[in-house]
């Protein structure tokens, strides 16, 4: 028998398979169980928030938990309309340990079938839904929705010699590092200076290079610009790190005992401590890549009317992987919002009363009109 669930066949079905039981994963297999009544099975490699669990101790979230969801205002950090991670745990901007503790809780509570350490090796499509190999076993299923994240996929670019340097995703704690009175940070968006922070705190100086200036931008969407517990951190830190714009960086070398970042106009930093390189994530892993299209951006392409692959039917993506006509789902208030739109093409499909699934837009769980969403604040 496979996967620890009572099933007689030799190969383990489910309706929808869900791939990862992070923020993405519970979410979305809560909507599609618990409200639109759909067989699902979700797999993760790990435990249930298993990515979460990987964060730093100092890591902590950057968008606030409050509990207003009984005001039609569902804690921005909620998987689902009636839990709240500022409930749950009682604090407004939770660790990794402890939204994993919230993800579990839904899970337990709500009695989501999610069976963990069970790693999706590949995923090939066959007539009328797919088999996936697991490290469990074998399991079809008419339908699989990614959910594997990002974090597991760091991405540096171009930049040659970016072995000498420490993806931030890769960074457990901040006291491994070796030693070094500077650092160079790549990037100066939120793990950036996330990480600037740390090291500036434990007494290093920090010069953080980036493209543009995050830190000073202007727009409305949190998605560009640093979010206000980041810039509040960051203006009452006690000094150290120096933030400079218009860097674009092209290698890492090591020299003497050190390090040396150049730039693309011919200008250089030293730095004793290893470079930082806070560049960001590949949205997809390499079993789900290959049934994906990607957008210029290089996102996974979808579908016009749901979060489906353009060339791989029946194969969805949820979670900060997801950009549709133009708007980015990186932040799970965001990302939430899709949930109902997959579980409702799926319960179609499946001849299912998607009626209940409607009734999510009032909690903003259902959002199938993205027009909404390129509003500039007026001040
Ligand atoms: C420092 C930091 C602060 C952040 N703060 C915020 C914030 O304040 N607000 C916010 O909304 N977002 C925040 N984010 C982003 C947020 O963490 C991500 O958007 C969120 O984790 C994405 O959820 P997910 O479920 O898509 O991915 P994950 O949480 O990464 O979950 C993916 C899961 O899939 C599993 N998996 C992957 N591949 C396989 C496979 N092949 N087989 C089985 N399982 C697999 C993984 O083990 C993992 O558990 C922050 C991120 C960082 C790094």
């Amino acid at each position: 028998m496979i996967l620890g669930m009572d099933r007689s066949n030799s190969e383990a079905t489910a309706e929808v398979v869900v791939v990862g039981a992070g923020a993405a994963g519970v979410g979305v297999s809560w909507v599609l169980s618990e409200v639109a009544g759909i067989d699902t099975l979700v797999l993760e490699s790990g435990e249930v928030g298993e990515t979460f669990r990987k964060w730093h101790e100092q890591m902590r979230f950057l968008t606030p938990s409050f509990t207003s969801n009984a005001f039609g205002m569902v804690d921005l950090n909620a998987v689902t309309p009636t839990t709240s991670p500022a409930f749950t745990l009682g604090t407004q901007h939770p660790t990794g340990a402890e939204y994993a503790h919230y993800l579990q809780s839904v899970v337990d509570y709500y009695e989501i079938p999610v069976e963990t350490h069970v790693n999706v090796e590949s995923i090939r499509p066959t007539n009328g839904g797919f088999r996936l190999d697991t490290s469990q076993g074998p399991i079809s299923t008419r339908f699989v929705v990614w959910a594997g994240g990002e974090y597991n996929q760091p991405s540096t670019g171009t930049m040659a010699g970016a072995e000498f340097g420490v993806h931030v995703g890769r960074v457990g704690e901040w006291g491994e590092l070796t030693g070094g009175d500077h650092h160079v940070v790549v990037g100066g968006y939120e793990s950036g200076i996330d990480a600037a922070l740390e090291l500036a705190r434990r007494g290093s100086k920090v010069t953080v290079l980036d493209r543009g200036e995050p830190w000073a931008g202007r727009e409305s969407d949190p998605s560009m610009v640093l979010s206000p517990n980041t810039h509040d951190r960051l203006w009452n830190q006690g000094g150290g790190i120096e933030l400079v714009g218009g860097v674009d960086v092209l290698s890492l070398e090591t020299s003497q005992g050190g390090y040396v970042v150049r730039g693309a106009d011919g200008q250089c930093w030293t730095c004793d401590g290893e470079p930082i390189l806070a560049t960001g994530f590949r949205p997809l892993s390499a079993v789900a890549s290959p049934h994906f299209a990607s957008d210029e951006g290089g996102f996974p392409e979808v579908t016009e009317r749901a979060d489906e692959s353009t060339i791989t039917p029946g194969m969805f993506v949820t979670g900060p992987a997801l950009r549709h006509r133009g708007v980015v789902f990186c932040f799970i208030y965001k990302f939430r919002q899709r949930f109902a739109v997959v579980a409702s093409e799926i319960a179609t499909r499946l001849e299912l009363d998607t009626d209940p699934l409607s009734e999510l837009a009032a909690d903003g769980f259902f959002l199938d009109d993205l027009s909404c969403c390129d509003v500039e604040c007026a001040c």
